[in-house]
């Protein structure tokens, strides 16, 4: 095998109560990445096509996470990248996290080294504390494992899978303004009501139960934020009044993706999705911004082989 081409997928992070702890792994929107072995020793990308980011190896979560695994596991095989990028940076639908997912899933598959994806985590990582300072799973993990992810601790990568109930459609809206991830966490406040997290630990423990039991009420009445949603919705234009058309259009709840601009919606089925979609439209259309919505099926496989 000389060259590998992966589908690297977007994910949602947080998911209203689980703020830090939670994310899912998306569908249909995802970056491409084709991983080559060359004659030349070392790694680089040597292509990015859909986003202008960098090509070298130090400013590009795909280029420190590739080297981060192969310090760990050394190759005189040099690799070659390129990456066709469709979500995009800064979206807060994981850009990097894929990229950086990507980059480690693919080279580990190139070298036919049987690593679980989970050990390929820590690697992923290192790429991901380059785009937001601090290592943060809660886009790596789904969009390496696919499907609902809790990180119960970082640092000993206690990280499970949830299962994802089957009906669940995630509509997606992102609005193009530009939210820097390090703004959207500098302006939370650093401690909480008692009352709050109290409430925030009922609907995560609720949420997980939904999950589990695949009872949809459930998660729906779960799905509220006490931590981050206020003072994060101030970065986002007519974020409630995007929220409320979500829920009234059916959906079982909507929040901010990961540290924003993109919102969530989480629907029982296709045909609400799409009707959160609409509602959707018809809020930021009225607005002077441009905007893409995604509606898609949770993915529970995660980042994968195509060819
Ligand atoms: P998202 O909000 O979609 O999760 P992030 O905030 O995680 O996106 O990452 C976006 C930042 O990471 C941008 O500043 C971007 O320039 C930087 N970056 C570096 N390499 C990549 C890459 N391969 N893909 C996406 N973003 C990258």
């Amino acid at each position: 095998m000389d060259s590998i081409k992966i589908f690297s997928p977007s994910s949602v992070a947080n998911l209203s109560c689980g703020f830090d702890v939670l994310g899912l792994c998306l569908d249909t929107i995802g970056d491409e990445m084709i991983i080559k072995k060359s004659k030349k020793p070392g790694v680089r990308i040597i292509k990015i096509e859909g986003e202008n980011l960098p090509l070298s190896i130090e400013k590009n979560v795909a280029g420190v996470a590739a080297k981060s695994y192969l310090n760990k596991f050394p190759t005189e095989i040099g690799i070659e990248i390129e990456i066709y990028k469709k979500i995009k940076a800064g979206s807060g639908i994981g850009s990097s996290a894929a990229s950086a997912v990507g980059a480690v899933f693919g080279i580990n598959e190139l070298l036919e080294r049987d690593i679980k994806k989970i050990d390929l985590i820590p690697f992923a990582l290192e790429g991901e504390k380059l785009a937001s300072g601090e290592a943060h799973a809660d886009n790596i993990a789904p969009a390496m494992l696919g499907g609902f992810t809790l990180i119960r601790d970082l640092k000993s990568l206690d990280i499970i899978k949830l299962p994802s109930p089957s009906e669940l459609v995630v509509t997606i809206i992102h609005p193009k303004i530009e939210l820097k991830t390090s703004h959207a966490r500098a302006i939370l406040k650093t401690q909480v009501p008692l009352k709050n997290v109290v409430k925030q630990t009922a609907n995560i423990a609720g949420l997980i139960s939904g999950l589990y039991s695949n009872d949809y009420n459930l998660i729906s009445r779960s799905l509220n934020d006490e931590i981050v949603e206020k003072e994060r919705s101030l970065l986002i234009p007519k974020y409630y009044s995007l929220k409320n058309s979500a829920l009234e259009a059916g959906a079982l709840g909507c929040g901010i993706s990961g540290s924003g601009p993109s919102i969530f919606a989480l629907s029982r089925g296709y045909i609400i999705a799409k009707e959160v979609a609409n509602s959707f439209k018809n809020i930021i259309s009225k607005l002077n911004i441009d905007f893409d919505i995604y509606i898609s099926k949770i993915n529970s496989k995660g980042v994968r082989k195509l060819t």
